[in-house]
C-alpha cells in the first residue's frame, strides 16, 4: 500500500483516485475549489440548473469501467446512470426554416442529408465508416497508451497500426479532407465543426481529427441522468466508498521532493501530506510555474498554442422553443472567416457560431414551468484579457441578433449569468482559461502533449486536459487509466 496525492479533483484527478484506491493505495486529494469536479461544474438561477462547464458526453463505457472497480457489497453505490439519445445536434442556418436533426440512426440521418441537399446518402455513410475505422485503428495507441512508454510501440495496436497506416487522413487539414469527401458547403461546415470538440480550428486541424464523427456517429450520444455535474459526483461516491480522503478548499501549494523523488505535498493550510506517488490534476502551467518552481519545466510543451476558449450565457428563457433540441447549432455564413477572426482577433466576429444547450429539454425539472435553461457557448481565443464588460456586452449583441436571423425570434431572458476565459481560469487554474489544454491545430500536437510521468522526479504523475492524450471528459478519463497503468508496470 503505497500514500498516494491526487492534486486536483476534476475527473481525470477523480478517475486516477478511484483507480489508486480501487488498488488498495491509501489516497488523498487536495482540491482547491469549495467541490469537486473542475470544470464540470453547475449553478443554479431563479430556479433554473445549469451545467457550467461540458454539455456532450461521449463513452460512457470509461464511466462502466471504473464502476467495475469497485466491488459489490453494501453501501456500494449503484452503478452510473445515463441515457442513450435518438440523435447528437439540430443543426442551423440562417434562411433554412427546418433544422437538420443528426439522428444516431446514421442510415435515417443520410436520407434527410440526401433529401435535403441532393448529398448521396452513400457518401455519407462511407463517411462515417471510414470515421469509425480510423477511430479503431489509432485508438490503442494514441488515446489508451502513453505516446511516451516505448512499449506502446511494440504492442499490437501499434504494428497493427503501422501495417494499415496508409489507409488513414494523415496529409492536409480537417476542412480539405472534408471538402474531398462533399461538395455541399454545408455538409463540410456540419463536418468541419468536430475540430472544435477539442477546441482546435479545422482550416489548421490536421485531417486525423476525422476519427471524432464516430464518437456521436458511431458510438452515441448519452445524457447523464442528473445532468452532466453528476459524473464528478458519483466518482466523488465511489471516491468515498473505496476510503479515499477528499480535502476541498485546499488547494496545493508546493510538490516537496529530494530531488529523485517526490515525498509529500504542502498545502495551503500548513500542512505536509506525505506521498509515494503525486498525480498531479491540475493544468500542466500552474504545476510547474506554482507547484515545482524548482524543476526544469519543458519549455516546449508549455509554450504550444492554447486550444480555444469560450464565452457562455447561462439563460433562463421563456417559452417553448420546440425546433430545438438538446443539442443545438446555429452556424455563422462562413466558418472559414470565423475561425480566421478567433485566432487574429480572438473573437468570433460579427456573425458567430453559436451553441444552444437546453438541458430542460431531457430533464424538466432544470427549468421552472414554461421556461428553458439555455446554455450559450461561441468559440472565442484562450485571451482572457480581451474580455472586458463592453467585449462580452457586444458579443451578447451579435448573439441575440444571430439567433433572430436564424430562429426568427429573440430569446425572451429571464436571468443570466456569464462565464468568460478569465472565469474559467480562476475556477479552474486552466491556463488562460483554455478548454482542452494545448491546441491540436498540428500534425505533431499529439506528441507534444505533455507524458503521464515525470522523466525528472520518481512518483509524479500527471493526468487532465492538458497532458496527454488530450482534453474532454473521455480522454482525461482515458489519462488516468495510462496514469494507472504507468504507475504499475512492473
Ligand atoms: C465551457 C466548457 C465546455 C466544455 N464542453 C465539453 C464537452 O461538451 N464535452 C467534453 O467532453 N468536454 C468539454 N469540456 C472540456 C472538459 O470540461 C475538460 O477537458 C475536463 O473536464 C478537464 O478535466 P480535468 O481532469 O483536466 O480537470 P479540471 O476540470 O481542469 O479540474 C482541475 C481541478 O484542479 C484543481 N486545482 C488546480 N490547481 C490546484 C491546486 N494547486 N491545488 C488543488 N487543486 C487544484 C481545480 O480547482 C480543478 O478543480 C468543456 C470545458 C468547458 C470549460
Amino acid at each position: 500500500m503505497k500514500n498516494v496525492v491526487v492534486i486536483g479533483a476534476g475527473v481525470g484527478g477523480l478517475a486516477s483516485a478511484v483507480r489508486m484506491a480501487a488498488r488498495g493505495h491509501r489516497v488523498t486529494m487536495l482540491e482547491a475549489g469549495t467541490s469537486v469536479g473542475g470544470k464540470l461544474a453547475e449553478h443554479r438561477d431563479a430556479g433554473h440548473r445549469f451545467d457550467r462547464g461540458p454539455s456532450l458526453f461521449t463513452m460512457p463505457e470509461l464511466m462502466e469501467e471504473l464502476d467495475r472497480l469497485v466491488p459489490e457489497g453494501p453501501k456500494r453505490p449503484p452503478n452510473f446512470a445515463y441515457r442513450t439519445l435518438d440523435r447528437s445536434t439540430h443543426y442551423f442556418w440562417e434562411g433554412e426554416s427546418e433544422p437538420l436533426v443528426a439522428w444516431t440512426d446514421n442510415r435515417k440521418f443520410a436520407r434527410d442529408v440526401e433529401a435535403r441537399w441532393g448529398a448521396p446518402a452513400k457518401a455519407l455513410l462511407r463517411h462515417l465508416g471510414s470515421s469509425r475505422d480510423a477511430f479503431e485503428l489509432t485508438r490503442g495507441v494514441f488515446l489508451e497508451r502513453s505516446l511516451h512508454d516505448v512499449k506502446t510501440y511494440a504492442s499490437a495496436a501499434a504494428w497493427k497500426l503501422l501495417g494499415r497506416v496508409w489507409k488513414l487522413p494523415i496529409l492536409g487539414t480537417l476542412h480539405a479532407h472534408n471538402a474531398k469527401q462533399f461538395k455541399e458547403p454545408k455538409l463540410q461546415q456540419l463536418f468541419n465543426r468536430y475540430a472544435t470538440y477539442n477546441g482546435s480550428d479545422p482550416y489548421q486541424a490536421p485531417a486525423m481529427m476525422h476519427v471524432i464523427p464516430h464518437l456521436e456517429h458511431g458510438i452515441g450520444t448519452f445524457l447523464p441522468e442528473g445532468g452532466m455535474r453528476s459524473i464528478p459526483l458519483h466518482l466523488e461516491k465511489l471516491a468515498n466508498h473505496l476510503g479515499v480522503t477528499i480535502h476541498t478548499e485546499c488547494a496545493a501549494e508546493r510538490i516537496v521532493h529530494n530531488g529523485q523523488r517526490v515525498t509529500g505535498v504542502n498545502d495551503a493550510l500548513g500542512n505536509t501530506h506525505q506521498a509515494d506517488l503525486v498525480i498531479s490534476n491540475a493544468d500542466l502551467h500552474p504545476t510547474y510555474r506554482k507547484l515545482l518552481p524548482d524543476l526544469n519545466a519543458p519549455e516546449r510543451i508549455l509554450g504550444q498554442e492554447r486550444s480555444t476558449s469560450g464565452v457562455i450565457f447561462y439563460w433562463g428563457v421563456r417559452g417553448d422553443h420546440p425546433k430545438l433540441g438538446l443539442h443545438n447549432i446555429l452556424f455563422s455564413k462562413d466558418y472559414k472567416a470565423e475561425f480566421q477572426h478567433i485566432r487574429e482577433r480572438g473573437t468570433p466576429g460579427p456573425d458567430p457560431t453559436v451553441y444552444i444547450n437546453i438541458t430542460s429539454k431531457e430533464l424538466p425539472q432544470d427549468a421552472p414551468e414554461g421556461c428553458e435553461n439555455w446554455f450559450v457557448l461561441m468559440n472565442v481565443q484562450a485571451n482572457p484579457d480581451q474580455w472586458t464588460d463592453e467585449a462580452v456586452a457586444t458579443l451578447k449583441a451579435q448573439v441575440l441578433d444571430k439567433v433572430e436571423r436564424t430562429l426568427g425570434t429573440r430569446p425572451d431572458i429571464v436571468c443570466e449569468q456569464v462565464l468568460r476565459p478569465q472565469d474559467i481560469e480562476g475556477l479552474t487554474g486552466s491556463w488562460k482559461g483554455a478548454l482542452y489544454g494545448a491546441s491540436s491545430n498540428s500534425a505533431t500536437a499529439a506528441f507534444l502533449r505533455h507524458r503521464n510521468q515525470s522523466t525528472q522526479l520518481e512518483g509524479l504523475y500527471f493526468c487532465g486536459g492538458s497532458v496527454h492524450p488530450g482534453g474532454g471528459i473521455p480522454l482525461c478519463l482515458l489519462g488516468a487509466k495510462i496514469v494507472d497503468d504507468l504507475a504499475h508496470a512492473s
